[in-house]
């Protein structure tokens, strides 16, 4: 059995994982846009959470597996097309995640000075197809949303330049960091402390910088019953909430820089000529069931940038249905559907793309796990490609698209890890996509 996985993060590793556990003699192909493995592990996770870089290690050990390959710098859609996959494979998975900021339609959302989350935590990351460079002239800054996005921007932002350095971050992030005046960091939860979506370590994390003064303001301390039975039926949620009331009781020292936590308060509008100059927000009340509804009070923030932080959007995949509500491909256990809600032979769905941005890293398992258990369930074993593993190869060849490899990757990792080491540092990122193709490239 011979199947293309499309996106090299890490659901599509976890699914050529589960595969190949599955059918011994099955082998892999997982293609990428970019030149690199990893997807958001290596482009969405914060520079300062090398904890999670861990789970690269165990990613690379299925990479290392002979009967994975992978093949970066190859678009699916645009370099190769769906049927020229289906010449070469008995089926395609796409996992292709979601790496773009679900859109706020409020007014001025699109004055300079807005930015997606998302656009924000490829730029610190490095990510290879966005601006070098990101304008941080800001002293007064909002983050909207109470997910772990929020928290890692807002992280970001506040602490100091020199406190990230030690990390990966990209030269000309920290030489851009290092010019951030920012003073003050406002975080807007539009729900109430017992809807938040962080989990209890990333925000315990917010107050670990000697620079930062975390600030909860009391106004929105507030819960209704829906509150109260999700704090009793979570206990992360129940954490936080633990974490926040001891943040709000505490006397605020001067550090020279705040980051403060608002609750209860709904973005309306970005106010500016121009450019941004504020946030107005409607205070919000608790119904009862744990929703919200606007008081009619509005507060202008006197902000100069706004980050929305309010989820992840996946983008449409060539040649298949797309929910654009929910941002995902829809499916039947991981069986690609059609707009008839026929079956697509051959296509199947993994990770963000599959169930929508929600979950961590982990939870992506399970859900390979699905999917290759439709896929086994529709290809009962028996071999159908007819072509060699090489025949790939040569048909990008033929096509004149350079392709990435998996030692091309671990050149590149030496390479980047050889640059931090001078500096103490874990790494330096590669940013240039051709330097990166470059290095990967070198016999
Ligand atoms: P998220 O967890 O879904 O949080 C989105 C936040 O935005 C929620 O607080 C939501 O509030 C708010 N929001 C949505 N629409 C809004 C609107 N129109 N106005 C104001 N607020 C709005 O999404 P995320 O932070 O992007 O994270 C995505 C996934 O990645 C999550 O599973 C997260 O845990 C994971 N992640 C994990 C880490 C980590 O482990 N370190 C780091 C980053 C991301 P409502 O609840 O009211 O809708």
């Amino acid at each position: 059995m011979r199947v293309a996985i499309v996106g090299a993060g890490p659901a599509g590793i976890y699914t050529a994982d589960i595969l190949t556990r599955a059918v011994p003699t099955a082998t892999v192909d997982i293609f990428d846009r970019l030149p690199t493995p990893y997807g958001l592990i290596r482009y969405g996770v914060a520079p300062d959470h090398p904890r999670i870089k861990e789970i690269i290690t165990a990613l690379h050990h299925v990479l290392d597996d002979p009967r994975i390959r992978f093949i970066g710098n190859v678009d699916y859609g645009v370099d190769v097309k769906p049927e020229e996959l289906d010449q070469f494979y008995d089926a395609t998975v796409i996992a292709t995640g979601a790496d773009k900021d679900r859109e706020l339609a409020i007014p001025g959302i699109d004055l300079p000075g807005s930015f997606g989350a998302a656009d924000f935590v490829s730029w610190y990351d490095g990510h290879p197809d966005v601006p070098r460079d990101w304008p941080l002239t800001a002293t007064r800054v909002a983050v909207i949303g109470a997910g772990n996005v929020a928290v890692d921007v807002a992280r970001v932002l506040a602490k100091t330049a020199d406190e990230l350095l030690e990390t990966e971050i990209p030269d000309n992030v920290h030489q851009r960091l290092m010019t951030s005046p920012v003073t003050d960091v406002h975080l807007f939860s539009r729900r109430g402390p017992g809807q938040v979506k962080f989990t209890p370590q990333e925000l315990r994390e917010l107050d670990e910088s000697p620079n930062v003064e975390v600030i909860v303001h009391p106004e929105g301390m507030e819960f209704d019953e829906g509150s109260l039975a999700r704090i009793r039926a979570k206990r992360s949620v129940k954490m936080c909430v633990d974490i926040l009331q001891n943040w709000a009781a505490r006397t605020p020292t001067a550090r020279t820089r705040n980051l403060h936590l608002h609750f209860l308060e709904a973005p309306v509008e970005i106010l500016g000529q121009g450019r941004v100059t504020g946030l107005r927000t409607e205070t919000q009340e608790l119904t009862g069931d744990g929703s919200v509804r606007g008081t009619g009070v509005y507060t202008d923030w006197d902000v100069q940038a706004v980050y929305r932080a309010i989820g992840y959007l996946s983008r449409p995949i060539a040649d298949l249905p797309f929910d654009a509500a929910t941002g995902t491909v829809p499916h039947d256990a991981g069986r690609v559907l059609g707009l008839d809600g026929d079956r697509i032979p051959g296509r199947y769905v993994s990770g963000w793309i599959k169930r929508g941005p929600v979950g961590l890293i982990g939870h992506t398992k399970k859900d390979a796990s699905e999917t290759v258990a439709s896929l086994l369930a529709d290809l009962p074993g028996k071999q159908t490609a007819s072509t060699h593993p090489a025949d790939m190869l040569a048909h990008l060849a033929r096509r004149g698209i350079t392709h990435t490899t998996w030692a091309g990757w671990q050149q590149l990792d030496r390479h980047e890890i050889e640059l931090g080491r001078p500096h103490g540092r874990t790494r330096v990122k590669v940013v240039p996509r051709q330097d990166m193709i470059d290095i990967s490239s070198v016999r």
